[in-house]
């Protein structure tokens, strides 16, 4: 039709996790949520980069592989990098456990499987020394409202910093 071919057939360029994410099944964090099969289930995860700023990090509620934006990954701080890949590793877990990951009659902020990322993170940004305050600030989305935000912080244990006039 109109003259033109279109090819439909197009393969998603898949990357294995440990080509560019070295060292995570050492991270106590991660072991935590994969026990004694981190080295399999890292070794067999995939990686997908997508252009464009939309976004950071994601799991695929399809197949479980990981989606990074190739932007945030070459822009984003390093300290935020780290503590995103363990969040999406939970996610990567609950798929494997055959959870929903996306449940779309909640908000994001209210889904379990969320909050459950969020606690694990919290407790390794706690680990490696960040404050309530800088806690809090890593929680922040530029598409989470306050509220939203506000809800987030008290679900996973994280002092709202008091508001400065
Ligand atoms: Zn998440």
């Amino acid at each position: 039709m109109f003259g033109v071919k279109i090819g439909r057939d197009v393969k998603i360029t898949l990357h294995r996790f440990t080509d560019y994410f070295q060292g995570f099944e050492k991270v106590d964090a991660v072991r935590e949520t994969f026990g004694d099969e981190t080295e399999k289930v890292l070794s067999d995860l995939k990686v997908e980069f997508y252009s464009g700023r939309r976004g950071y990090m994601g799991v695929s509620d399809r197949d479980g592989h990981m989606m990074v934006s190739a932007y945030y990954l070459r822009n984003g701080g390093e300290r935020d990098l780290y503590l995103d890949v363990i969040h999406e590793l939970v996610h990567v877990k609950q798929f494997m456990d055959g959870r929903e990951l996306f449940e779309h009659r909640r908000e994001y902020v209210d889904r379990p499987t969320e909050v459950e990322a969020y606690q694990h993170t919290v407790k390794e940004a706690r680990r490696i020394g960040m404050s309530d305050e800088q806690i809090y600030e890593y929680l922040k989305t530029e598409w989470m409202s306050e509220e939203d935000l506000h809800r987030l912080a008290n679900a996973v244990g994280v002092k709202i910093p008091s508001r400065k006039s």
